[in-house]
């Protein structure tokens, strides 16, 4: 397969085609999931796929299949894909790039004439971002049954308007239902959204994996008093409690380096006034380990300290885990289709653990799952000076192209 060659130039000219639907000004895109900018989006996906003669299936949630036929249709397909939906000062590349990519695995393979043995489709998922609606990658959740269609359908915006209504509207609730059917291989290419491939001159990161997630809230109480009248030895600061906790936590990434990350990115004090000692602070922690039992021990690490804390400086503790995410290991063989492709095309690589989550964190629960990053300016993401570069998404999509003839071969 070492002659299989995308079309750089024609991938390229359809992100940017793309990008016009919800341009902002800064060069970034604004097409929110389920709006009619999305609906626009989508409209001109499915032109291009039946235009290479694709079929097209929609799902009750939304998500569309774009399906070229195989030798033997009645195999599972290869299936590749990502979202179209984007963060409302987003870039050109997140998630479209996914999209758009399968769809240039389906053109080349139409120019140069080759069949497949199993089908191959080109895959949305809807609302991948989470913006408009909570949570993010809801769709591919019911898919992979983490969540059901009733709850898919009742996730609702700020103005009360729900997915399944918005849906309706823009004409993509489809009549498929929502998973439940064999896929023979999933693959999912990527911008990086992180600064090490473009760091260490690397064109290609073999994604093995996506790193585990605890996130916890947690509220410290002590007692309001006077900020002139109080004396030290007297006080009840729950603001300096949490201040101890926030920098151990910083502390447990360090020592759980390199893979560990932690977060404390938001707080609330009570009653946030300057001559008053803060009676009570809220804030959530979100710890990250690609190994369990690391992330397990980071949790009881927090624990721990937040108790010390609170016993040593008078405080009551609340402390809640609200979402466990488990580390997600991709499958071997298509890493190794990955990793393989990478190769055969001479490309810098590397492997590397997702930091963010992805639909293929949930379609791995339900079918061999593989993903290609490629690399993007200064690791920028989820912003609209968000950028990445002709010949990486070219090769991107040359190892997607691999890997996917790889398995979609009997
Ligand atoms: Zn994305």
């Amino acid at each position: 397969m070492q002659n299989l060659r995308v079309n750089g130039d024609r991938l390229w000219e359809s992100l940017m085609e793309m990008a016009k639907i919800g341009a902002t000004e800064k060069g970034g895109n604004c097409r929110l999931a389920l709006t009619d900018l999305d609906r626009e989006g989508r409209d001109l996906f499915v032109g291009w796929c039946k235009d290479a003669g694709c079929t097209i299936k929609v799902d009750q949630m939304g998500n569309i299949f774009a399906r070229r036929a195989g030798k033997d249709d009645s195999l599972p397909p290869v299936m590749t894909g990502s979202h179209l939906d984007t963060q409302p000062t987003g870039g050109k590349f997140d998630g479209v790039y996914g999209v758009l990519a399968g769809l240039e695995v389906i053109r080349t393979l139409n120019d140069l004439g080759i069949e497949t043995d199993a089908p191959i489709e080109a895959s949305v998922w809807t609302n991948e971002e989470g913006s408009r609606f909570a949570p993010a990658m809801v769709a591919s959740g019911v898919f992979a049954g983490v969540f059901d269609l009733e709850y898919g359908h009742s996730r609702a915006d700020l103005d009360g308007k729900t997915m399944g209504e918005e849906l309706d509207r823009i004409g993509y609730k489809g009549s498929e239902p929502v998973g439940g059917r064999e896929i023979r291989a999933f693959f999912e290419a990527h911008i990086e959204q992180g600064p090490i491939l473009e760091a260490e001159e690397k064109t290609i990161g073999v994604v093995t994996g996506a790193q585990g997630q605890r996130w916890f809230e947690v509220t410290m109480t002590g007692a309001e008093s006077h900020a002139g009248t109080t004396p030290m030895n007297r006080r009840k600061d729950a603001l300096l409690g949490a201040s101890k906790v926030v920098a151990a936590v910083n502390d447990i990434a360090m020592k759980h380096a390199p893979n560990a990350v932690t977060t404390v990115g938001l707080m609330q004090v009570s009653p946030n006034s300057r001559n008053t000692i803060p009676g009570e602070v809220f804030f959530a922690v979100d710890l990250r380990n690609p190994e369990d039992e690391a992330l397990s021990a980071m949790a009881a690490e927090l624990t721990e300290i937040c108790e010390k804390v609170c016993s040593e400086d008078g405080l009551e503790l609340d402390l809640k885990e609200i979402w466990y995410s488990p580390p997600i290991a991709f499958d071997a063989d298509c890493v190794a289709a990955v990793r393989n492709g990478a190769s055969s095309e001479n490309f810098a690589h590397r492997d590397i653990i997702s930091g963010a989550g992805h639909d293929a964190c949930y379609i791995s629960r339900v079918a061999p799952t593989g993903m290609i990053f490629v690399p993007c300016e200064d690791g920028i993401s989820h912003n609209e000076v968000e950028n990445a570069t002709p010949e990486d998404l070219a090769a991107g999509c040359n190892v997607l192209l691999q890997a996917m003839v790889a398995r979609a071969t009997v």
